[in-house]
């Protein structure tokens, strides 16, 4: 159970206080002074301590400084201070002792409760490896026998609504993997908003409780989490896991998108749970979910995840540049069965082998299939792939189910009908088996556990 210190002279308001901060799950010590609240807060190192600033002894400002010297783990603490003065100086003074909030009474529980679940990046108590405030013990799940792709946007680079893409449907990135009750959210483009509203409907008030995985952040891929209506409600619990950018930290790019200048509500003002983790290694879990994870060949950092899931691997490599594999080239000499020369073709079979051992066996593999073989001449070293070779490298994978993603913004429902058609005959044309559609939002694909294949029967 997480835990708070309240602090404060008045019996009636500290009693309010408790009141409501236990009937909210917290387990709270009290004191009427400074200095006894100093200890209790050295004792039991709350996730914050509320505290008034007007008190006998030593006043809410030197508890403030008190803590903040600390300068251990104390020293990140959120320090609510609560008060009845309203004078500019003195917020300006406990801000600079440390205060990281200051509300002046009457509080509002409601005020206090939407920044107690805003607290970020503290280690929860329960059984998953999330950082939420809230998060309620998780019951005992019986082991899930399939997992439920849907698919929420699917266009690359810029959303495009309007009548030529409501088919194929014009928000950017966002598909949902649910095995059991673990919901993984991929990327946050504009698709996450409508994700969002459907979570709210089915969950009705009960916690949401998601881990986003962000292959990077381009804006395609997180434009849409300031719409992602759960980080804004008390009591949810999102995890954001994603990669370190090339010139920032995660938290920072993801705070920058919903500065003041440009959203009104701070990533860290959002009412929800919302935790933002930095990953390292290439190999995770969210939430019960394994998680493998790759670099892609795309601009930046960008990395591409592949999921277990009981129905078998789910591959979301949304933007990667696969190397062109041999094949005639639209409108070069070069012919067929080369590209430019061996090295280079070398280097291509490399990376793509490495793609391909990632992919390998796939029951879903989406990738990125963002242009025509016509436009790829064009655009080589842009960081997405060509059609053909998207098919390629799901062949050689042996993937059951190639998606067709990150849709180009300027191919309508039309054009991307006969890409899929492109892409089946190029199946065809090898004889494999490979299923082959284009990514559609709203699309759902269940993937069912596999029976388990018998043994031989003795001899
Ligand atoms: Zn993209
Ligand atoms: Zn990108």
């Amino acid at each position: 159970m997480r835990t708070l210190v309240v602090i404060d002279d008045e019996p009636v308001i500290r009693e309010m206080l408790v009141r409501h901060l236990e009937a909210q799950g917290w387990r709270v010590f009290e004191a009427d002074n400074g200095d006894e609240g100093i200890a209790l807060v050295g004792t039991h190192r709350p996730v914050a301590v509320l505290c008034d600033l007007l008190m006998p002894g030593t006043n809410g400002f030197n508890v403030c400084r008190a803590i903040r010297a600390r300068g251990d783990e104390l020293g990140n603490i959120t320090i609510i201070v609560t008060t009845g003065s309203s004078f500019p100086a003195d917020r300006q003074n406990a801000l600079e002792a440390g205060a990281t909030h200051y509300l002046v009474k009457p509080v509002s529980p409601k005020e206090i409760a939407a920044i107690l679940a805003s607290v970020q990046a503290r280690p929860c108590d329960c059984d998953c490896d999330c950082s939420s405030e809230n998060a309620a013990p998780r019951p005992v799940r019986s082991e899930a026998d399939s997992a439920r792709v849907r698919f929420w946007g699917v266009r690359g680079s810029i959303a495009t609504p309007g009548p030529d893409t409501v088919r194929y449907g014009g928000n950017t990135t966002c598909v949902e993997v649910r095995v059991g009750e673990d919901i993984v959210v991929l990327d946050a483009g504009t698709g996450i908003r409508l994700l969002g509203e459907e979570l709210r409907r089915e969950f009705s008030g009960r916690q949401v409780k998601a881990h986003l995985l962000l292959t990077h952040t381009h804006w395609d891929h997180i434009q849409g989490l300031p719409f992602f209506g759960p980080i804004h409600d008390p009591g949810s619990c999102i995890t954001v896991l994603g990669y370190e950018g090339a010139r920032q930290s995660l938290l920072k790019t993801l705070s920058a998108q919903m500065d003041s200048a440009v959203f009104p509500v701070g990533l860290d003002q959002v009412a929800g749970g919302l935790t933002v983790r930095e990953l390292h290694g290439l190999e995770f879990r969210a939430g019960r979910v394994p998680v493998q994870a790759i670099f892609t060949h795309h601009p930046g950092i960008t990395l591409g995840y592949r999921l277990s899931t009981p129905g078998g691997g789910v591959v979301f490599m949304p933007d990667t540049e696969v190397l062109p594999y041999p094949r005639p080239r639209p409108g070069k000499t070069t012919p067929p069965g080369a590209t430019a020369n061996e090295d280079t073709q070398n280097f291509n079979t490399y990376k793509n082998q490495l793609l391909a051992e990632f992919a390998q066996g796939a029951e879903l593999f989406i990738c990125d299939a963002q242009y025509t073989a016509e436009e790829y001449e064009g655009r080589i070293g842009w960081g997405h792939s060509c059609i053909d070779d998207t098919v390629h490298l799901a062949l050689q994978a042996r993937v059951k189910h190639l998606i067709l993603f990150h849709h180009d913004p300027t191919h309508n429902d039309d054009a991307i009908d006969r890409i899929v058609e492109h892409a089946r005959e190029i199946v065809a044309r090898t004889g494999g088996s490979l299923r082959v559609d284009a990514a559609a939002e709203g699309m759902e694909i269940v993937l069912h556990r596999k029976p388990r294949t018998p043994a031989p029967a003795p001899v």
